[in-house]
């Protein structure tokens, strides 16, 4: 007997190649009816047999396409209708909310297969795509997703791309950004002052440049990269010294899978990331016999790979066939380059030459960067290839929130009814230049996402540039949230806890209720309030600011608190180099409580005893000491130091110089820096275990969730894991940034909670 049925589909199921799929299996069902878009999602209405229907709607549940993402499938019965086949219907609803813009997607197979065969009429052609791959959100400039609303508008196509686009049997049926080498965006490649070079083969030319040593700059999906030769240490260093970079480790990309593992010992969870089809940056761990140039990451055994995910990129390492330095075109704090003027003005100075192209980027979206921790696939930077992709929440918003985010490594957040959205990495709200991109991309998200958000949440740090733009914006409530509250409940959402959870926020820095410095927190969190129960005994900052990168001022006042005012600076090297002058005004510093604001934070625990072991006064930038720290630590020297937890008032505090003290007595006993690194990480490892079974047996066993930028920190993580994990449930991050990256989800879900009860949100 015939029926009706009715599919709602939610998720990510635009531009994706979702309803020929659906046509397909449909006709394979013997099915008539009919698909179509509209901004919720897609709709489908299918007609013929019960047991036809059946085998339809168990199809789509298991074998949907790679890139969408099917979050809700809604059955209902419908009248039988009398139709003949089955049709793909225009789509509805211009103007409303595109809730399914894809993020961009890596090549797929098929599509690296056509640009490797010299059969084929896209053979070496940089810009293939089909409905399962290519740019999306980075080419979009409106909605619905239609050719017309992307930058591929002004490629008119050919009469074999305009088959593909419009024949519902085939892989690039209404694939927005079809092109082929006769209609689609070419390359070029220009001289530093923006000539374009008279080549029969920009590509050929850019590879042999490569190989002799030279610096591109290298137009790719969301913005530029600079790339060299990564094996090529003279290539390595000029671009350093070009770029003024610091000692920042460069990310390298590599051809496949197999070279990655010649340069960095990988486990299954690694090589699954790196051929995840978001394609992040994945830090893994360098191989000693890896053929890589020292300069790429200076004194780090952490090297950042990835593989490609264009086809320019497959086309590039296969051609120089070797793994190329592959670094975001962002000179000083500012935003990643992207247009071809502007590259010609910002990186003509660096680059030998520019390997550009006419398809231009709607939205700068700089590359992700992941890391497995604790065995599971972690976000630390999601912006290309996770971007707009939604995120399900819990339970929905009253009303459409706007996160601002962090000042460092921003990433806002939009949250409509039960779907937040991150915005791309924005970086740090230091320039002019990086706030103007802020603006531009929360203004391209509303755009996309059709809402103004009029609850407007924001950090309590009354100094960040984020703060001060949810000031100046008219919203009908700006709601200031609390920074390790934010940190906490951005664990929560990911795991859809409710609270209460013992949330433990470890970072550098993050404002506290009190106007100081926090950053080694436990607190006690439900999404709309938090108990702060717990902290670490400050550290005060001679100079403030300043001593982030002098970070042997830190190292003084940890001594100078230890020791009751009477560091024994003579006996560490670390302050050899140091002008005594120095060490006596700073000590004075700290001593009269002059400019030296007490911090909470773990990072500055890092920095502080990385300095004093390292011997290193200086960092040329934030966190540089704390990582070298880290990454040296014996694995195998399960000994800690001695610590002492003050539980007298509220506020338990761990007290830490005991630990100090045991250190310095390493330190001038010659005991080698890697076990004293894991005899550090264990100490905390354990004191922070200590706190929370101290504070479960009087508050009961809530789940306890791990986050803020410490947390990036695979020992860390993985030692507070493996010491609680027996006694609470234990979360951590994972699609979320457990950094200021993932901040904005936090804000977002505190803020509509606050809103909704017009209640304070700490006690
Ligand atoms: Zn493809
Ligand atoms: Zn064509
Ligand atoms: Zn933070």
């Amino acid at each position: 007997m015939n029926e009706g049925c009715r599919i709602e589909v939610r998720g990510t199921v635009q531009g994706v190649g979702f309803r020929p799929w659906v046509y397909r299996l449909a006709r394979r069902a013997g099915l008539a009816g009919r698909v179509w878009n509209h901004p919720e999602g897609v709709t489908i209405e299918a007609f013929g047999g019960s047991g036809s229907l059946e085998s339809f709607v168990q199809w789509l549940r298991d074998d949907t396409p790679a890139s969408a993402r099917i979050r809700e499938l809604r059955l209902s019965k419908i009248p039988l209708e009398v139709a003949e086949d089955f049709v793909i219907e225009p789509s509805e609803g211009v103007g409303a909310r595109a809730l399914s813009i894809p993020p961009d997607l890596a090549t797929c197979d098929k599509c690296e297969e056509e640009v490797l065969d010299p059969n084929d009429r896209r053979y070496r052609y940089p810009f293939t795509n089909c409905t399962e791959c290519g740019p999306r959100f980075t080419i979009t400039t409106d909605v619905p997703y239609d050719r017309s609303a992307t930058t591929m508008h002004e490629f008119i196509l050919c009469p074999s791309c305009e088959r593909e686009f419009h024949d519902v049997m085939d892989r690039r049926f209404h694939a927005q950004p079809n092109a082929c080498p006769e209609c689609g965006p070419r390359l070029s490649l220009c001289e530093p002052d923006g000539t374009q070079m008279i080549l029969d083969d920009p590509l050929a030319t850019a590879v042999g440049l490569l190989c002799d040593g030279a610096i591109l700059a290298i137009k790719g999906l969301g913005g530029f990269h600079l790339a060299c030769d990564a094996s090529n240490a003279r290539a390595v260093q000029e671009l350093r010294m070009r770029k003024h970079r610091d000692e920042k480790p460069f990310a390298v990309m590599v051809r496949d899978l197999a070279v990655a593992a010649s340069l960095a010992s990988l486990t299954t969870e690694e090589k699954l990331l790196l051929a995840s089809q978001e394609r992040p940056i994945v830090l893994v761990e360098r191989r000693p016999d890896a053929t890589l140039a020292t300069e790429v990451a200076p004194e780090s055994p952490v090297l950042g790979l990835f593989l490609p995910y264009t086809p320019l990129h497959h086309l590039l390492l296969r051609e120089v066939d070797r793994p190329l330095v592959m670094t975001s075109a962002n000179i000083a704090g500012e935003p990643i380059c992207k247009d071809n003027a502007e590259a010609v003005v910002r990186l003509g100075g660096i680059a030998d030459a520019l390997l550009v192209h006419d398809r231009n980027i709607a939205m700068r979206c700089d590359d992700s960067v992941a890391r497995v921790i604790a065995g599971k696939a972690t976000v630390l930077r999601r912006s290309r290839g996770f971007v707009p992709r939604p995120f399900q929440l819990k339970e929905a918003v009253d009303r459409p929130v706007l996160a601002c985010g962090a000042h460092l490594k921003n990433t806002f957040c939009i949250a409509v009814e039960d779907t937040a959205y991150f915005g791309p990495h924005i970086g740090d709200l230091e320039t002019l230049a990086s706030m103007e991109f802020f603006e531009e991309a929360v203004d391209r998200m509303q755009t996309i996402l059709s809402v103004e958000p009029k609850v407007v949440a924001h950090d309590l740090h009354p100094g960040y540039m984020s703060t001060r733009y949810a000031k100046t914006r008219w919203a009908s409530e700006t709601i200031g949230v609390q920074h390790h509250h934010a940190h906490v409940v951005s664990a929560m959402a990911e795991h859809g806890l409710r609270g209460p959870v013992l949330g433990i926020a470890y970072d550098g820095t993050g404002y506290g209720n009190d106007g100081t410095a926090w950053g080694g927190e436990v607190l006690l969190c439900s999404t709309g309030h938090f108990r702060r129960l717990a902290t670490f005994r400050p550290i005060k900052l001679p100079g403030g600011n300043r001593a982030m990168r002098e970070v042997w001022r830190v190292a003084l006042s940890l001594l100078h608190d230890a020791f009751s005012g009477d560091a024994p600076v003579d006996d560490l090297q670390l302050f050899q180099a140091i002008p005594d002058e120095s060490i006596r005004v700073v000590a004075q510093m700290v001593g009269r409580d002059l400019n030296a604001p007490p911090a909470h934070g773990i990072g500055r625990y890092f920095d502080a005893v990385g300095a004093l072991v390292l011997n290193r006064p200086g960092a040329t930038f934030e966190g540089q000491v704390a990582v070298a720290w880290n990454v040296i630590a014996d694995l195998t020297e399960r000994a800690s130091y001695p610590f002492e937890i003050d539980r007298t008032g509220l506020l338990h505090v761990v007290d830490l110089r005991t630990m100090v003290r045991a250190i310095v007595e390493d330190l001038t006993t010659n005991v080698a820096a890697s076990t004293i690194s894991a005899k550090f990480h264990n100490t905390l490892i354990k004191a922070t275990a200590t706190v929370v079974r101290g504070l479960g047996d009087v508050i009961g066993r809530p789940p306890v969730v791990l986050t803020g930028g410490v947390f990036q920190n695979p020992i860390l993580t993985e030692g507070v894991l493996a010491e609680l994990r027996n006694e609470f449930k234990c979360f951590t991050h994972s699609q979320v940034p457990p950094g200021d990256g993932g901040l904005a989800l936090g804000q977002v879900l505190i803020a509509n909670a606050i809103a909704a009860e017009g209640s304070t949100p700490c006690a």
